[in-house]
Order: C-alpha cells, then structure tokens, then sequence
C-alpha cells in the first residue's frame, strides 16, 4: 500500500513503492518547501514586480509538489494515564525528516515527509514551514491551500484554528497567515476578503451567515477556476475583524452542528482568503502629467492579480474507516465519508498519474479540484496522536500524507487587467488628447484656410494672365493668317485671269509647284490653327476644372494639404501646357514666315512668266530672294520679329524632322535679306547651319542649308567666318554627294561667293574648292554650271587682280587644277549667263602672260579672238581685244596663226 516506504533496516520495495535510498532526489527528498517556490517579492504598494511566465490563462507555470509535513500531539492526560507502560506508536527522527513507526516491538517502518514536526513544535514553527511558503504565494498571486488531515482530536483545529486570545503564541495557521498578508498588502490599492464556509454531508453552509445553507460550487469551464460566489465575503482591514469573523464563524458552527446533532468533528471547515492586488508591469510605466510625448505611447496596463488562501480543516479521518462499523446513521456516514474518501481516491489517483481524477464524485474535492493537483500551491499537514491505541488510524493517517506528496500541481499567477482603474487613466488621457487635438485641428484649419485662399489668389491671377495672353495670341494669329490667306487668294485669283487658270495649274501644279505647295501648306496652316484652338479651348477647360476643384476645396483635415498640393501640380501642368502652346506658336508662325516667303517667290515666278525678259543679271539664290522680298518687307519683319530669331534657331534643333527642314527654310529665306545676315550669324545660326550640313544625310535638309549658307557667304565677313569653321571642306563633301541639281547650284552658288573673296584664294584652293566647283559641272544642268562659271569667273578676277598687285605670281592655279580644258569648252556655251561668266575668265586669264602658253595649247586664243570679235557685251569684247594686244606673246602667235 504505502509509497516510498524505508523498511526499518530492511529497506525492501513493494510494488511500485520506490525505496527512500533510490529516491533521495525524487518527490520524496526532503528538500525544504521555502526552497521549491519563488523568492518572496517586494509587496511595496503600487510596485510589486510581475511575473509575467504565470499569467493566468496561460500555459506556463511553476510545477511544485504537494508538500506534506506530519505533527504528533502530545499525549493528553487520558493517554498519559493509559498509556502509561505503552511506548509511543511513533519514533520522530525530526533532523532526518523521518517517522518511525512501530508495528511492534521489533518491527517498524520508516517514512520520510518534507517537514516532521515533534510534539514539541512550537505553532510559530508549524506555521513557518507549512504555512508562510504558501501564504507568500498567495501574496505572489497564486493560489495556495493548507489542508489538515488527521484523526478527531490530533490537533488539525488545533494547528489551523486556534485564535490564541490569551496567548498570541498558541495562534493557528489562521490567524498567523492573515496576519502576514495584511502586513503585506496596501490598504489604498489592494484588498482582502474572506469566506468562512463548512461542508457537512455534502452541503455548504456559509459559517459567515448562517441562513444561507446551501452553497454552490462554481467552476470556469476555461480557467478550471472554482469560486463560490453564494458565499459571504466580508473584507478584512485588520487582525481584529479577521478574530471576530474566526470567532462568529466558530460559534456558527457550534450552532449548526447542534442544530444538526453531529460534532465538529465530522464537517469540513473552509476558510477562504481572497487577495487583490495591484501590480504593474516593469514596462508599464504611467505617463507623467507633464510628459506631453507620452501622449500617444501605449497606455499603461494596471493589472490585478487575484489569488486565494484555502486553509481546509477536514474532518476526522477515522470515520473513513470506522463510519458503517459504529452504527452511525447511514446517510451521514455516506456523506461524511463521500468527501473524505473521495479526497482520498483522488489523491491516489494524482499520485499513480491516473488517467482519471474522480474529482466530481464529492463536493470537497469539487471545492480543491484547482488545490491538489491544481493550480495552487498547495500544503498538506497531517496530524497523528501518539497512542500505540490508535496505530491503525496513525498509519493509514501516514500513508495517505504519503500519497499526498506524490501529487504534482502547477501554480499559476490569476493576473486580470484592472480595467476600472485603466478606463479611469484612459479617460484622463483622453480627456487630454481631445483637447490638444481640438487645438491642433484649429491651427490646422486656420492654416488650411489662409493656404487655400491664397493658392485661390494665385490660381485666379495665373488664369486671367493665361487666359488674356491666350486670347491676344489667337486672335493675332487667325489675324495674320486670315490677312496671308486673303492675300494669296486674291494672288492666285489675279494670276488665273492674267493666264488663265487651266495652264497656270497645269503648269505649276505638276510635282512640286509652288501654287500646289502653298495650297498643302495653307491647309495644312489651317490644321494647326485648329488644333491650336482646339488646345485652347482644353486648357480653358482645365482651368474651370482647376476653379471647380478649388471650389470643392474641404475646409478641414488632411483633405486640405493634399487639395493644395493637387493645385498645385495641375498649375505646372497649365504652365507646360502654356509653354507647349507657344512653342506650338513659334512653329506656326515660322510656317507662316515660310509661307510669306514662298508666296513672294511664286508672285516672282508669274511675274517672270509675264515678262519673259524681265529675269536678268546674274541669278545668285540671294538675288532671287531678295528680289522676292522687295516690296513685302512688311509681313515679312513683322513676323520675324514676332517669332524672334533665337527661337527660330531653335527649331533647327528640333527633333521633329518636318519643323527642322522648315526652320531651316526660314533661316535660308531670312540669310537672302542682308539684313538679316549679320543678326543670323551673331545669333550663332551660320555655326547651326554648318552643324546641320555636318550631321545630316538627308539631302532635303542639306539643299536648304547650302542654299542659307549660299545666301549669307554674299557678305565678305561671311565668308571668313565660313572658311575658318571648315565651310569648304562641308560644301566640297555635299557636292560630291549630291544627285539633286538643285543641291549643286545652292552649293556652287556658295563656292563661288566664296571666291570672290581675295583673302581666301590660298585657302579655299588648296582646301579643293576649285575642284569641288569643276566637279559639279558633271551634272551639265545650265543653272549648276552658271554657277560654276560665276565661281570660275569670280576665282580669275581675284587671282589676277593678286597677280597684278604682286601678291601672286606664276601660272593661274585656275590652270593647274585642270579648269582650263571646261573653260574653253564652255566658252562658247548657249546659255548666255555662263557664257558671260567664262568670257570674263578668260580675259582675266589673259591678262597675266605667265598664263599664255598653257592658253594657247590649250585652245583658248581662239575663243578670246572670238571674243573681242563676237561677244555681243561691248565692255566685254573691248576688254579681249584690249587684252590681246598688250600680250606679246598671244600677238606673235596671232601673228604666226595669221590672225588679224
Ligand atoms: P482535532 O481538531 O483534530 O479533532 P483538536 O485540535 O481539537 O483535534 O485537538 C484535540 C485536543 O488536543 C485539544 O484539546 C487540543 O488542545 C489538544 N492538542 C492538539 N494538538 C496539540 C498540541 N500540539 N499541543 C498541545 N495540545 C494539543
Ligand atoms: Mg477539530
């Protein structure tokens, strides 16, 4: 039967009973109880420290045992005198923890407790190795149970009960424990209650009130928590209150056990202590009232540990035994015995590990389900008398404190948010909060306000601005172009009548005209002028969303940062919208420049076709142009100055082919006024045109470059400027490359301006400008070769006017690079401008005698002969005669050749 037994010098095992030698370590090692628990903590009001691992509800806990200590009465005046010639039952080895006892004279059992006590242990002792371990973790928020369990008349009340009113050192386990806790706790924020109950035939009766006799028992599904919440509880302030509830409890019982015709002795007696405490967690630290940056930190968490001290006095376990066999009525020994055995039944079963714990068979061990095994710490004193009498009682006494100490339980702090005391801090805080907040939201709503009135200050300012300039500019547009349009028409009307509109059309609307161009590009005007409007007319329409959503504006929250900030971004938005309209501007009025300008050159065309003679001179590009300009300068300026220059340069960077070429056009058209030139080039636009003709394969865009660099090489600065920066070098590789013949006449047109140029002969020769030049004449198409021949003719001025004044000397470079064998063959060419231009090369060949040999091998006597016979310019043919004659040379051979 019994567990960790030690056989008196035998030290034999019996079933699963494990000998104390083999144990020393195990649940029966007589370890101290004070050494298993926490250390005690700091009950300091207010401070206590958390132990956050045994919070309740979770699945942490401190494993602990039942701890069970044994006390002997000593022997009464009755056994005093019938025992007299009797030893004791028991043998207390107190030192070793151990009890002998005696089957007989030679036989005897040892058995070893957590704690002996002699007969001589003081109550002061009892109470501080059974009691004070547990009532410190009651303190500590545990729940704690001492229970006395004994024989009737061994001293259970005696050890738990006894008030020691005459003596203070008699007190019980009672009185000592509740002392120790109102020593510990803080009257402001902590607060003990206590319930006196008694439990006699399956009934509990409230000892604190009488009336209410029959209690129930409540358990938290959850929590396994039990509570009696029918039971009195009256809160205990000192020592005197807690003796006079002890006091009114006892003479209650008394009451009741006469009321019932039974003894003390048969009840079970409950006290029960309820401890609240304040605590607050390390890191649950309360907002000062002055720390403002707390305001928004996490809210302190007041928490309350709740514990109870269950202190049991069973009643007399002989009637386990004895009950039925000494006639007691039936149902009381049932009742008695039900709790009683059932406590025991339990304890066996906790003690094997028992799958099942019969805890529900009885209310007792219903009411110290969360005790023994539970979640509370839990002490266990069994009280044995010392009469050889009663060994059998002592020993199955023994036994059952022996199973006892094999029960494990689980302690487990009961912690609950204080939420009264937390609502009541939140409260305040929010109190707090509010305010602050109600101020900030007024600072905000005042900035709020002055922002939008501000932002709508300055939208309205931005949109009368905007919308003004827009207006201003589109009707001067649609102005202009109405004026150009009108003008054109009335052109082209006129022309029509004076030719007659099937031939003109016929005429110049084949391919590329330019009465078709200016319809495409009037149409094409048009188109963009409508998209214009088009534009306008969206930006209008953002402006008035920009107005509605000003309107809409929300006076308060956050709503009002980010209204602004979307103004905002949709005001730059209106800018780049401005910003692409007046480049949209600058292109259109470009175009319309280009137009103006190609309108003057069709006007010019019909007038020529009018007058077929009236085209004469010398047909530089710059010439035409000029000529086109004449008498327009008006529209002309004024767009120029309306668009400016810069921007104009501007766009022959743009990345959009069409505006590039047509820039370039305008740049071209523009270089035709000499005018014009110096601001182009000051402006940097020579550099762009060079840059252009550099970098782009497109002949389109080269034609029209070298027809602008053509126009500003008329002016002698011009032509420096275009040496120094490799102009020739450009012109000579886009000669070479051409296969338009209008691309060769704009380039030798530009060559041969550059030689007129008595600075640059070295250099544009020896960089193969005369080369290039000789080379277009490949093409044979008589506007190229015109310009050829100008250029020929312009290279033979400047050279012989260098040889006459002594800065050249030797042959013309003219003969050295081969142009000789073209000159002569083309001096007789039909078309007159050519014709004239090398007539006048020839002659200023001649001029130099150092030229005359090469002259007259190669052929050209004979045609400066003819020349100063035929050549139908008087100034002309005088100048060949009058050069003949002073060459000795060319005489003797005249003379040799018979020539007259
Ligand atoms: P129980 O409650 O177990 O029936 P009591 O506490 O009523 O027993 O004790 C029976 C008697 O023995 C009482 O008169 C009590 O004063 C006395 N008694 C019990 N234990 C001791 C003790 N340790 N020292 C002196 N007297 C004791
Ligand atoms: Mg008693």
């Amino acid at each position: 039967m019994a567990s960790n037994v030690y056989r008196n010098g035998t030290g034999s095992h019996k079933g699963a009973m494990r000998p104390l030698a083999a144990s020393n370590s195990s649940n029966v090692k007589s370890s101290s109880f004070k050494s298993r628990i926490p250390p005690p903590s700091n009950h300091s009001p207010g401070s206590a420290p958390l132990r956050r691992s045994n919070s309740a509800g979770g699945s942490g806990g401190v494993p602990g045992r039942v701890r069970v200590a044994v006390r002997l009465r000593p022997r009464n005046a009755e056994e005093s005198v019938a025992d007299a010639d009797f030893a004791d039952c028991v043998e207390l080895q107190p030192e070793l923890k151990r009890l002998k006892l005696r089957k007989n004279n030679w036989d005897s059992e040892t058995y070893e407790f957590d704690e002996v006590l002699t007969e001589f242990a003081s109550q002061k002792r009892v109470y501080e190795v059974v009691a004070k371990p547990v009532v410190e973790s009651v303190l500590d928020g545990y729940n704690g149970t001492v229970m006395a369990y004994g024989q009737t008349g061994t001293g259970k009340t005696f050890t738990l009960g006894r008030l020691g009113e005459e003596d203070t050192s008699a007190r019980g386990i009672m009185v000592r424990s509740m002392e120790e806790i109102l020593a510990n706790v803080s009257p402001e924020t902590d607060s003990v209650s206590v319930s006196y109950l008694q439990l006699y035939m399956e009934s509990i009766q409230d000892l604190l009130d009488p009336a209410n006799d029959n209690i129930s028992i409540v358990e938290d599904p959850k929590t396994g928590d039990v509570s009696l919440p029918g039971a009195t509880h009256v809160e205990v302030r000192d020592e005197q209150d807690f003796m006079e509830l002890l006091r009114t409890g006892e003479a209650h019982r008394i009451a009741a056990n006469t009321k019932l015709n039974t003894e003390s002795s048969r009840s079970h007696a409950i006290l029960m202590v309820h401890v609240k405490r304040s605590v607050l967690g390390a890191e649950d630290v309360i907002p000062s009232e002055t720390d403002k940056s707390s305001h928004f930190a996490k809210p302190p968490k007041p928490l309350v540990r709740k514990s109870k001290l269950v202190l049991v006095d069973l009643a007399g376990s002989e009637r386990v035994h004895k009950s039925g066999s000494e006639g007691h009525m039936l149902e009381e020994a049932k009742s008695i015995n039900l709790s009683l055995s059932a406590l025991g039944k339990c304890i066996n079963a906790l003690a094997e590990n028992s799958a099942h714990v019969p805890v529900r068979d009885s209310k007792l061990t219903r009411l110290l389900r969360d005790s023994f095994g539970g979640t509370a710490r839990t002490s266990l004193i069994v009280t044995i008398g010392p009469s050889p009498r009663h060994r059998g009682e002592t020993t199955s006494t023994i036994l059952f404190g022996q199973r006892a100490m094999k029960v494990e339980n689980m302690l487990r702090i009961k912690e609950e948010f204080d939420y009264k005391s937390l609502s009541r801090k939140l409260e305040i805080q929010l109190d707090k909060l509010i305010a602050e907040n109600e101020r900030q939201q007024k600072v905000f709503d005042d900035e709020v306000e002055r922002i939008n009135l501000e932002a709508l200050n300055r939208v309205s300012e931005v949109e009368r601005n905007f919308a003004g300039a827009l207006e201003k500019e589109r009707l001067k547009c649609q102005m202009e172009y109405m004026e150009s349009v009108k003008k054109l028409e009335e052109k082209m009307i006129e022309n029509q009548q004076k030719h007659g509109c099937d031939g003109f059309m016929q005429d110049k609307c084949n391919g590329e005209g330019p009465g078709s161009s200016i319809v495409e590009d009037v149409a094409e005007v048009k188109k963009l002028l409508e998209k214009e409007i088009h534009m306008r007319k969206e930006a209008q329409e953002e402006v008035n969303k920009l107005k509605s959503q000003l309107g809409q504006c929300p006076d308060s929250g956050e709503g009002g940062g980010s209204e602004i900030l979307k103004l905002q971004k949709a005001l730059a938005d209106e800018v780049r919208q401005k910003k692409k309209l007046e480049e949209e501007m600058i292109i259109l009025r470009s175009q319309m420049l280009q137009l103006t300008f190609e309108a003057d050159q069709m006007r010019r065309c019909l007038g020529r076709n009018g007058s077929a003679n009236a085209y004469g001179g010398l047909d530089s590009p710059m010439s035409q142009v000029r000529d086109s300009l004449n008498g327009h300068k008006t529209p002309v300026a004024a767009l120029f100055e309306q668009v400016g220059l810069q921007k104009i340069l501007a766009l022959l960077e743009s990345e959009d082919a069409n505006v590039r070429i047509h820039a370039v056009k305008v740049v071209a058209n523009l270089a035709a006024e000499e005018a014009n030139q110096e601001r182009i080039v000051e402006a940097g636009g020579l550099t762009s045109l060079l840059v252009l003709l550099r970098s782009y394969e497109d002949e389109n865009i080269r034609r029209v470059v070298a027809g602008a660099i053509a126009n500003l090489a008329m002016n002698e600065t011009n032509q420096e400027l275009i040496m120094i920066q490799g102009g020739i070098n450009l012109l000579s590789v886009t000669a070479s490359r051409a296969e338009d013949p209008q691309t060769l006449r704009m380039v030798a047109g530009a060559i041969a301006n550059l030689c007129g140029n008595d600075k640059l002969q070295r250099k544009l020769r020896s960089e193969g400008g005369i080369k290039a030049l000789l080379g277009m004449a490949r093409c044979g198409q008589p506007d190229v070769l015109s310009q050829v021949a100008r250029g020929i003719a312009n290279f033979a001025k400047c050279e012989s006017r260098a040889s006459t004044n002594g800065i050249k000397s030797g042959r013309s470079v003219l003969i050295d690079d081969g142009a000789l064998p073209w000159i002569v063959q083309n001096a007789n060419n039909d078309s007159s401008p050519i014709r004239r231009h090398i007539e006048l090369a020839l002659c200023h060949l001649a001029q130099h005698e150092v030229n005359a040999k090469d002259m007259i091998s190669g052929g050209a006597l004979w045609e400066l002969v003819r020349i100063s016979r035929d050549c139908s310019r008087e100034d002309i043919r005088s100048l060949a005669r009058r050069t003949l004659n002073l060459s000795p040379i060319f005489r003797a051979e005249m003379r040799r050749l018979r020539i007259e």
